[in-house]
């Protein structure tokens, strides 16, 4: 039988159209026409003030610090549970990342433990739309308000996805999206910085081209002006190869979302019923761009177990994300009992926008076997462990 991929990106003939003129136009280079162009339908789709396109969401991240004006020993309060790009991009500053626990139900950071944490020292937040579901911006906002932080949206894995209403992305002053491979939208490696403050987003693209302005904008100039380096600057550019195949994956954005959100129908009406395992909860005020489908499962359940039988099966799965503040480099006082639990109940299992119905029913059939099978009875009373 078929292997049934955790992820497969939606690359196709389009995209690959779309390279083939970049060739013919002699700029593969990041900061040129097509760069130009992604930049201005980004601020088009995410009514922002500007927007930045950048080789990676963590190259975002890091500018966006900067950009924010962190300085060495500030606090910078980062969502526990997601990938931990946010704690790495507040340590490029000498920063301190702390870490908040997230929502049980959801995964995102929870407004309540933010609050908790905030000292003298307190700079911003990071907020992560945990594998496609957007946090709680109302509530965030309020406390940033409050306190005077910036608050910055991760939406890495939330392209699609939508909160009140509002594109994940633009719920916050700042927000960071990815195009990496395991994305719903990709050019393979990608990301951008999305500002409401244009003078944000200027600041934040200079520091990304070694802090001299766009070469192809010098190269249209008649005569010789001569770029002065006046700043440290890093080389976070987008190539204008990758930036023409996301000029046609955001184009098909609602497309792929739409199908990823039929597979995650059909798999939460197919593991309704079952005891062992619980199905991923979206609240009514947002939607979910479905990056990653994680289950969690019950504690009597073997976890690597039923990985194993699912791999041997030829299904990908995974352990989901992470939870930031187990992993060695980032090991902190804060302990973040729900995220350190999610880390360890989570399965992914196959979500992508090429999945079929029979495909999902796959799945749902070798999973729920896998539960079964692997589900230890629960101790005695005075049994020790
Ligand atoms: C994937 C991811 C990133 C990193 O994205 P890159 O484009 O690979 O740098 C950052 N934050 C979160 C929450 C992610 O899931």
């Amino acid at each position: 039988m078929q292997p049934i991929q955790l992820v497969h990106a939606s690359l196709g003939e389009r995209e690959l159209a779309a390279v083939a003129e970049v060739f013919a136009s002699g700029w593969p280079a990041g900061q040129g026409p097509r760069g130009k162009a992604l930049e201005a339908q980004l601020v088009d789709r995410y009514a922002v003030g500007d927007a930045v396109a950048l080789c990676n969401a963590g190259a975002a991240l890091h500018v966006s610090l900067l950009a924010l004006g962190v300085e060495p020993g500030d606090e910078v309060i980062v969502a526990d549970y997601g990938f931990p790009a946010p704690a790495h991009a507040v340590r490029y500053l000498d920063a301190v990342p702390v870490c908040a626990d997230v929502r049980a139900d959801t995964g995102t950071i929870d407004p309540r433990a933010v609050a908790d944490l905030i000292t003298p020292r307190t700079v911003g937040v990071i907020a992560v739309d945990t594998v496609g579901i957007p946090a709680d911006y109302v509530e965030l906002q309020a406390i940033a308000d409050r306190h005077g932080l910036f608050l910055i949206e991760d939406a890495a894995c939330a392209v699609g996805a939508t909160y009140q209403g509002r594109e994940a992305g633009a719920l916050a002053e700042v927000g960071v999206l990815s195009f990496h491979g395991r994305k719903g939208a990709s050019s393979g490696e990608g990301g951008a910085l999305l500002a409401a403050d244009p003078k944000i987003g200027a600041d934040a693209r200079l520091r990304a081209s070694f802090g001299i302005g766009s070469i192809f904008d010098m190269g249209e100039v008649v005569g010789l002006p001569i770029p002065e380096f006046t700043r440290i600057g890093h080389n976070y550019k987008l190539s204008d190869i990758a930036a023409a195949i996301l000029q046609v994956q955001l184009d098909r954005v609602g497309e792929l979302r739409a199908r990823r959100d039929a597979v995650a129908a059909q798999y939460a009406e197919l593991l309704a019923g079952e005891e062992l395992l619980t199905v991923p909860y979206v609240p009514e005020d947002r939607t979910h761009a479905w990056q990653t489908y994680m289950v969690t499962l019950d504690p009597t359940v073997d976890r690597a177990a039923v990985a194993t039988e699912l791999r041997a099966k030829g299904i990908g799965c995974g352990h989901g994300t992470f939870a930031t503040h187990v992993q060695p480099v980032f090991e902190s006082k804060h302990k973040c009992p729900v995220s350190a639990e999610l880390f360890e109940r989570h399965l992914a299992i196959p979500m992508h926008a090429e999945l079929g119905a029979s495909q999902v029913e796959r799945v749902v059939e070798a999973l729920r076997g896998a539960v079964r099978t692997h589900a230890v009875p629960t101790r005695t009373p005075g049994r020790t462990a």
